[in-house]
Order: C-alpha cells, then structure tokens, then sequence
C-alpha cells in the first residue's frame, strides 16, 4: 500500500478519471520514480491499454519489470518497440538491461552500444562496465543493421579484452549534417567528396571520375570529427562502421590483418557505407615500438584493403579517417585514390559554439536561453567540452527539478555557471604542437586550412 500522502492523492483522482492519460502516465511514473514497484506496473500496464505503443509508457513498465527482476517480462513489453527499430535509445538501455539479466551478454551489449551511438547521454558506466563479453570473437559474419542484434558471435567484445577480435560494429546513424553546427565549409568539402559522386554517380562517371578514395579529417581532440563522420553517413542514408586503429594494434600479432580485413569486408557487405577509423595515427605512431614489423605489414595491409582488389572493390564503401596527430600519417596514406583529401576540423568559433549548445540542448526543457551568452565565455570550448557543460548543467537542474517534483527548465544562468566550473580541455596545446609540426612544412600546401589558426594567439 502506498503510504505516500501525495501519491495517494493521486491515485484516488486518475480512479476517478481512469481514461485521463496524463494522469495515469504521471501517477505511474511517480510511482515508478519512488519505488512503489508492484504500482507502477499495474498503473503503466492500465496506461498501456488507453496508448498501447506509447514507447514512454512501454519504457516505464518495462522498468518497473526490471527493477523487480522480471527480465523476461520486460523484454517481452518492449518487443514491439524493438521489432519496429526506431525506438527511443533509452529503451535500448533497458533492454539490454533485461538481456543482462537474461544472462544474454552479447545481445545485451549489442543493444547498450547500439543506444549509446544514437545518444551518448543515455550511457551507463556501471551497465557498460557489466557488458565485457567473453572472448574470442571475429567480425564474421556481419552483423545487422540496428533494429535486429546480430548472432552472438558477431559482436564485437569491447578494447579491455586482449584477444583477437574485431571492434566493428554495424550502425545506423540517427545524425545528418543538420545536427553537426558550423563546420560548413567541412560539409562541403564532404558533400563533393564522398555524396555527390554516391547520389549523382552518372554526372561523375561523365567526367571519367569514380567515387572512391578516403577523406582525412584531423584537428584537435573533441572538435567533432566522430560526430561528423556519423553525421556524413545519416546524410547519405548509409550503414556506419567505426572501428579504432589502436584498438586493431592491440590485438595479438598475426590476427589484425585478419581483423583489418573482416572490418573492411562487413563494410562492404553493408554498402553503402561509411567505414571510419578512428586514430589512423596508431599505426604510424607506434611504428617505433617491437612490433615495428608487424606494424609495417599492418600498414600494408591497410593500404591494400583501401585500394582494393579491383577496381569495384570498395564501389560504395566510403572511407573516413580522423587522427589528432595529422603529422605522424605515413605520406603512402597520402597517394592518390588513398586518403588523398585533408579536412580540416576546427575548433569552434563563437557562432558555431552557440549553434554547438543549440543543438545539444534541444532535447531539453529550456527556459529562454541566450546561447550567444554562453558561447562568449567558452572561448576555445570544442563540441566535447561543451557537452560537458550542457551535462553539468543538466545534472544540476535534474537536482533541482527533483527537489521541486516537477521539471525546472534550463537557463541561461544555469549554462552560464556550469561554464565558469569548466575549463576546455586541449586546444591551446593542440595548436602549440601543430604550430611545430607543421609551420616550416608547408610547402606542398597540404596544411592551408589549418595555417591561419595555428599564426593566431590562442
Ligand atoms: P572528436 O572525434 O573530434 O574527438 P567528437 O566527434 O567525439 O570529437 O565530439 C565530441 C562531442 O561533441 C560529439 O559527440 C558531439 O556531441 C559534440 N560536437 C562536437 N562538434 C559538434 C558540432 N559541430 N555540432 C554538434 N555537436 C558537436
């Protein structure tokens, strides 16, 4: 019995009015929120009925299943959801909450990593820390498109486990370049790059040109160059495959190659697709260290796998590559048809900061919010360290709205002050070494984009 006063009050008016949804969707929620468990599922269950695919409502019951341990009914509300795909990410979490539960490691980090790539907010370090699966395992066969987790044996453990694997995954990036602010003339340059030749291939083909070869975006740490290699796939309506080189490097010697190829070939068994890879620079990096030969047949294969067998090879599969340390990319990356194109992803300036918090806040419960305000206090602020800010100030007013029972919407003041605690992460740095590397070395004009920003003060 519910021994809350408030809660009972409420109770008593959605009995009164059984067809009110909002209320019935508050009560259950509140019930939920103050873990009344056994309640809440019988009030989302009678909300279920007058709005049987809200997913909010489906979301809370299967919570509630969760929370009392009832993994299999909980999977059993969200199928529907997760048949359709689609779904809100956080329904993602909560299945892969019941999936643990279930014992089902695989598909349940399968469903975590998939929500956690739609919307990194949603991330759970304890549930994540829960999801290491069992080794080995290699990226055959593919797995599907989000929407169906794949055969256990598709997914790929995370980096903490040292055996060969893969770390590809299939995505389906929820992202289009409208939701990556400022960087216009990096759109375009992408856009020439890698869409048009995929969207108008007979006026390439016209000009003799085939679509193919890989774009290099590199730039300092957090400034968006993962956001926009998703956000390039979300544009075309392609499948995105992420991998990390220095996760590749960290496999047993004689497996990488073999990994390297497995994660080219699910990319171009998933065409269209763009296959990105994060710190393309481990392998140049590291070409010092024991394994320097095992690296150099790396980097071969690497090279080999971008070129492709034949000339329809990677017809379809579009590389991207980003690095924070351009300078340490072997030129043979550079050759023509290979990463031929460098892009260069700056640091925000104070518009594309604004349009940064715009977008990052557009989920949220706003009061009037003078972003501009905001952007003028976080000069050298990139994306990531932005959305550390929004975090902060979200987490203070989530405080606060729990406080008041009710939600208290964000402002400026609350943007404004998260700021102050905030300090950006490396940009200063980042432009300090750049300006090393490359200020006397110049001369093929490879770094025209970036010379303007490392001869100014930062
Ligand atoms: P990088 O790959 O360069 O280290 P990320 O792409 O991981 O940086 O950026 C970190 C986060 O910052 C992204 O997940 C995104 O939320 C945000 N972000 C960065 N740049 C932008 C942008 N231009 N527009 C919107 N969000 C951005």
């Amino acid at each position: 019995m519910v021994d809350d006063p408030g809660l009972r009050a409420l109770s008593e008016a959605a009995r009164l009015s059984p067809d009110n949804l909002p209320l019935r969707r508050h009560l259950a929620e509140q019930l939920l929120g103050k873990g009344y468990l056994a309640d809440a599922e019988a009030e989302f269950r009678a909300a279920l009925v007058l709005a049987p695919k809200d997913p909010d409502i489906v979301a809370g019951l299967a919570e509630a299943f969760v929370r009392q341990s009832s993994y299999g009914e909980a999977l059993s509300a969200l199928e529907p959801l997760l048949a359709e795909g689609g779904y809100p990410p956080k329904v993602g979490v909560l299945a892969a909450r019941a999936l643990l539960g279930e014992g089902d490691v695989h598909k349940a980090a399968y469903r975590y990593h998939e929500a956690v790539s739609r919307d990194p907010s949603v991330a759970d370090a304890d549930l994540a820390g829960r999801l290491v699966a069992p080794p080995p395992v290699v990226a055959e066969p593919a797995g599907p498109p989000a929407g169906n987790p794949p055969a256990p044996s598709a997914y790929m453990a995370p980096s903490s486990v040292t055996h060969e694997r893969s770390t590809a995954e299939v995505e389906r990036s929820g992202f289009s370049f409208a939701d990556v602010a400022g960087m216009d003339e990096v759109k375009e340059a992408l856009r020439v790059k890698l869409l048009l030749p995929m969207q108008q291939p007979e006026l390439f083909a016209a000009f003799g040109k085939r679509a193919g070869g890989g774009v290099l975006l590199y730039g300092p740490p957090g400034a968006g160059k993962t956001h926009l290699a998703r956000a390039a796939a979300g544009e075309l309506g392609a499948a995105f495959v992420s991998v990390g080189l220095a996760d590749i490097l960290d496999m047993y010697i004689g497996s990488s190659e073999r990994n390297l190829r497995a994660t080219f070939d699910l990319a171009r068994r998933h065409r269209p697709c763009v296959l990105f890879f994060d710190e393309v620079d481990a392998l140049a990096a590291r070409r010092s260290d024991m394994r320097q030969t095992h690296n150099r047949q790396l980097v071969n294969q690497f090279l080999a796998e971008l070129d492709g067998v034949d000339q329809n090879a990677n017809e379809g599969v579009l590389v991207l590559a980003a690095t924070n340390a351009p300078w340490y990319i072997d030129v043979a990356f550079r050759r023509p048809g290979r990463f031929d194109q460098l892009v260069f992803v700056p640091p925000p300036d104070a518009d594309a900061r604004a349009a940064i918090l715009r977008i990052l806040c557009r989920d949220k419960p706003l009061a009037e919010v003078d972003f501009g305000a905001v952007a003028k206090v976080t000069d050298q602020f990139v994306g990531a360290d932005l959305k550390g800010v929004v975090d902060r100030a979200v987490e203070a007013k989530l405080q606060e709205s729990i406080r008041a029972g009710r939600p208290v919407p964000l402002s400026t003041r609350d943007l404004l002050a998260a700021a102050k605690t905030a300090r950006p992460t490396s940009v200063r740095e980042w432009m300090a070494t750049a300006r090393n590397y490359v200020m006397h070395a110049n001369e093929s004009g490879a770094w025209d984009d970036l010379m303007p920003y490392i001869q100014r003060k930062w």
